[in-house]
């Protein structure tokens, strides 16, 4: 099974998709992890995909994307099924994925332009295990995870950048809801969503749709 998990940015992807991957056995492709790990290895590409790009709340652009996700989709890791998290946000992106893996589902994960905000504002993680941290769970006053590792807030997660990440969102990434349409799963977020309960209602709805 392929899924892409889609969605604003502090919708919730990338921490609920860690759950779905342990529970149904599926590796996680994060783009915007890859992204991150290549400016901290300093690779070139890295390094300019951050200063220009990402760093500043902006897409990078499909011709840097493309080749880049090609290449690590064709990892054999991947092969046992995979959790696509933040690929696809572009039409070109998507029509280059159909010709790569089969996708079914795509899960849409809805949330309030507010509760984003307020989300994102508040998120971190770790920078050892990964664990995230936000509204739900906090992170410990100390910064230090359970794993030992310290716990950091992304450099893009500032109010400056919000309002140009939602905008590229808006733009570039929401008509994949149209071109997915037969395989969308919707789940609805509020207030009271945790990663646990948002988790619950994607696994009623994927099973629901795969019966
Ligand atoms: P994420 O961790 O998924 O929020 O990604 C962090 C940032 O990396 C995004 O805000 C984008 O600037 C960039 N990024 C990640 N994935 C993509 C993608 N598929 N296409 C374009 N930019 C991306």
């Amino acid at each position: 099974m392929n899924i892409i998990f889609l969605g604003a940015p502090g919708s919730g992807k990338g921490t609920v998709s860690q759950i779905a991957a342990r529970e149904y056995n599926l590796q996680i492709l994060s783009t915007g992890e890859i992204l991150k790990n290549m400016a901290h290895e300093n690779h070139p590409l890295g390094l300019r995909a951050r200063d220009e790009y990402w760093g500043k709340g902006f897409l990078v652009p499909d011709e840097i994307m493309l080749p880049l996700l090609e290449e690590e989709i064709s990892k054999t890791i991947y092969q046992k099924g995979l959790i696509l998290d933040g690929f696809p946000r572009t039409i070109p992106q998507a029509e280059k994925l159909e010709e790569i893996i089969k996708i079914d589902p795509v899960i849409n994960l809805l949330c309030s332009e507010e509760l984003i905000t307020k989300r994102i504002l508040a998120r971190m993680q770790c920078k050892k295990c990964n664990k995230p941290y936000g509204l739900n769970p906090r992170p410990p006053e100390n910064r230090i995870c359970r794993c030992g590792g310290e716990i950091y807030q992304r450099v893009d997660d500032t109010e400056e950048t919000i309002k140009r990440r939602l905008n590229e969102y808006e733009n570039k990434t929401l008509p994949l809801i149209k071109f997915y349409k037969e395989r969308i799963i919707t789940v609805d977020q509020d207030e009271k969503t945790t990663p646990e309960s948002c988790f619950d209602d994607v696994k009623k709805a994927l099973d629901s749709y795969l019966s």
